[in-house]
């Protein structure tokens, strides 16, 4: 066998990694409630519920069993043309927590796509009623996914440069970032809005949609924007009838500290995107859920009016039952979300309050089981890019698993995590911060 220098690189490419540069990655041999045990025998804490899925720890026993069982009835069907138990039951699960004018399920398996299926879906509606309609509002700092549709309503990302003139076209306005004692949250839904109306009324019948991640921008750096500033989007969109599309892959399933965003916020979009905590961590599925008006105009005798679209995991049956089973254990213990915000804002007083005060931190913000906040640095030095990277690895060295985006550290747990554990995380958050600076 000849060795060449290729040898030295990994097999396995891994996402969102430079191989080059980044250190080595973790092996993860198993995973227990809160924990993750590394095969060098270290046992970290996972703060952010592993990639935002995790949402009742790791490898819990019911979900567990769930697969099993529906293993050895059904592990596959193709699902045009077919339909299983799983599905239905979901769907039904599903349309019980959402607000009543989301009626229809269609399954995909991953965030990207739900928000790719919903995309197409919002054109097809206008297609299928003679309106040719390719534009989208979407919002900076937007985070959708990784394919084209979902990279083109999140094209303000840094991450897209070498595809950029293969984006389709998408209107931007800003999201009005919000934060404890925020005195200016209300001129900035203002402009937020206003620069939203003033592209309807220039030309509101080319827009096939708008898309939010509502209540929290996940992947800009947990950015949140207040119920209120919803309603009146939503208000706009009905105004002008263009279709409002909550991307809710992060928000979904209990992490706002309610069922989902819309439930919290009590808006109703047209169509909603969920996948991430759907099966509770353990297996991909996702649904882009709309209502009776958009599903009608695809409802027809004429088969181009068809949605033509599908994957072949589609509603996947071991994806559904682990969905159920995570459903059950939500429905079970509903307090368990929604306790959280409340415990966050007593654990922030408790632990950060110093920091804060000794302006280290600044902008912290609370939504249910997502906190918050940015270190206090001069943007644009090279501090700023590599801060993320020095706390990551400190947080490690004391055994959490909590990966900050830029120079915004947030704590994202599995619900599971009890207020002792949560004590011991805010304390160590606080050592390493102090020592960072
Ligand atoms: C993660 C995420 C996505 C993409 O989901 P994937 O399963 O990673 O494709 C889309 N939208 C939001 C808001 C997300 O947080």
């Amino acid at each position: 066998m000849s060795m060449t220098v290729s040898a030295s690189k990994p097999t396995v490419w891994h996402p969102f990694t430079q191989q080059k540069t980044a250190p080595l990655p973790l092996k993860v041999k198993r995973g227990n409630g809160i924990y993750l045990e590394l095969e060098d025998g270290r046992k970290l804490i996972d703060c952010i519920s592993s990639w935002w899925v995790n949402i009742h720890g790791h490898s819990h026993p019911s979900i567990a069993r769930a697969i099993f069982e529906q293993a050895q009835k059904l592990e596959h069907v193709i699902f045009a043309g077919f339909t299983h138990e799983p599905a239905e039951e979901l769907a039904g699960q599903l349309l019980k927590h959402l607000p009543s004018n989301l009626k229809h399920v269609f399954y995909s398996d991953n965030g990207s796509t739900s928000v790719e299926v919903a995309l197409k879906m919002a054109c097809q509606y206008w297609y299928n009623q003679g309106q040719k309609r390719q534009h989208f509002i979407a919002f900076e700092g937007g985070y959708h996914g990784d394919t084209f549709g979902a990279m083109s309503a999140g094209r303000t990302s840094p991450f897209w440069q070498p595809f950029e003139s293969m984006l389709f076209q998408v209107d931007t306005i800003p999201f009005p970032t919000t934060y404890e004692n925020d005195g200016e949250v209300q001129n900035k839904e203002e402009l937020s809005l206003n620069k939203l109306e003033s592209y309807l009324q220039k030309q509101a019948q080319n827009y096939a949609a708008i898309i939010i991640e509502p209540l929290i921008q996940g992947a800009a750096g947990m950015r949140m924007c207040r119920s209120q500033f919803l309603y009146r989007l939503q208000l706009i969109a009905k105004q002008f009838g263009i279709p409002l599309i909550y991307d809710e892959v992060m928000t979904g399933f209990g992490r706002t500290g309610e069922w989902f965003a819309c439930v919290k916020s009590n808006t109703q979009p047209d169509i909603i995107c969920l996948s991430k905590g759907i099966t509770g961590g353990f297996l991909p599925l996702s649904a882009t859920i709309v209502t009776e008006n958009i599903f009608d105009k695809f409802y027809s005798d004429d088969i181009q009016k068809t949605f033509f679209h599908g994957h072949s995991y589609t509603a996947n049956p071991l994806a559904c039952a682990a969905a159920i089973a995570s459903f059950k254990l939500l429905e079970d213990n509903p307090e368990q979300f929604r306790r959280f915000e409340k415990l966050h804002r007593k654990k922030t007083n408790e632990y950060l309050q110093t920091i804060a005060d000794a302006k280290k931190i600044r902008q912290i913000r609370f939504c249910g089981t997502v906190v918050a906040f940015d270190i206090n640095i001069e943007e644009n030095t090279n501090y700023f890019a590599s801060i993320g990277t020095l706390l990551k690895e400190a947080f490690l060295k004391r055994n959490l698993l909590i990966r900050p985006l830029g120079n915004t550290v947030y704590l994202m747990p599995p619900y599971c995590i009890e207020e002792g554990q949560l004590d011991n995380v805010y304390r160590t958050l606080k050592d390493v911060l102090q020592e960072s600076s």
